[in-house]
């Protein structure tokens, strides 16, 4: 079940209750999520700890008022992000939430990159976009109003769908022009104007890969906050034509069996991983994966 991919609301079902949101601006006690760049503050240990209680240290000097978005535990919780080039207290430790190191577990990785979802919307929802007059909060939702020209504003969430494309036993694969040489994964793209799911996914591999696809269907979806998408993965088998990259967004494409694979995206906590795990054939057993 995609459900319980890391970054979707399942993986932190039973801790975390999600509330409208509100400025924590009462001392009523609770949990922190510290964001430092793409790392989550933790009270470092050889054991790993909960999210920070309390407190917290002077030397934590929030760049946002705290916003508290639910409960954790029970408790409060409420998400600050700390300047990059902030020197952490020696009893404190940033682990990662995005990329190859999953030191943090998914639970803590899932509920750190909702506050940096969250965070994000805020940061960009400060004006009108209409406009270019400051925007207040809707009442018990995350959405902005404006009262100079009454647009209202909700979160962009962006559509992007994923697909492994089969033939036979063989996977199509390709490597984006960003990507280290030898580092491969599967096709995917924001959906356009006008597109359904399928035909996005459709008029993604004819531009990646220069193939046709056909027997298109939904494998499931997560939420992948980098800063703010919505995962859509697909199978589809091939149906004609010769592989062909486009040469400027994907510089590489072709087809691998199973036991000759290169090396795959080096984040375990992706669908696209989750993809080709459940629906490759061993894959696991048979890749390697790089590091960044
Ligand atoms: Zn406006």
């Amino acid at each position: 079940m995609s459900d319980l991919l890391p970054f979707n609301s399942s993986m932190i079902c039973g801790l975390f209750t999600p509330l409208p949101p509100e400025q924590a601006t009462d001392d009523t006690p609770g949990f922190w999520v510290v964001l430092q760049g793409s790392s989550l503050l933790l009270l470092a240990g050889p054991q790993q700890s909960d999210l920070p209680e309390g407190a917290l240290p002077a030397v934590v000097i929030p760049q946002n008022e705290p916003l508290r978005i639910g409960l954790w535990k029970g408790k409060p919780l409420r998400v600050v992000r700390i300047a990059p080039d902030v020197n952490l207290p020696e009893e404190y430790e940033a682990l990662p939430f995005q990329g190859p190191d999953t030191r943090l577990d998914n639970a803590l990785a899932t509920i750190a990159g909702r506050a940096s979802q969250i965070l994000h919307w805020e940061r960009r929802s400060r004006f009108c976009s209409h406009c270019g007059s400051g925007l207040t909060r809707i009442k018990a939702s995350w959405g902005k109003h404006c009262p100079s020209c009454g647009d209202d504003h909700f979160p962009h969430i962006h559509p992007c769908i994923i697909v492994l494309v089969r033939r036979g036993t063989e996977l199509l694969l390709i490597r984006n022009a960003a990507w280290n040489p030898g580092r491969f994964s599967l096709v995917a793209g924001f959906l356009d104007f006008g597109e359904s799911l399928e035909e996005c996914v459709q008029r993604e591999v004819r531009e990646e890969a220069g193939i046709e696809v056909a027997n298109i269907r939904y494998v499931g979806s997560q939420c992948w906050p980098f800063p703010s998408q919505q995962m859509i993965g697909f199978l589809a088998d091939y149906a004609g034509g010769e592989v062909k990259p486009d040469g400027v967004e994907v510089v590489e494409a072709d087809w691998f069996g199973a036991d000759a694979l290169p090396a795959l995206p080096g984040s375990k906590r992706s669908i696209s991983r989750w993809i080709m795990d459940a629906y490759g054939t061993n894959i696991t057993a048979a890749h390697s994966v790089i590091k960044p």
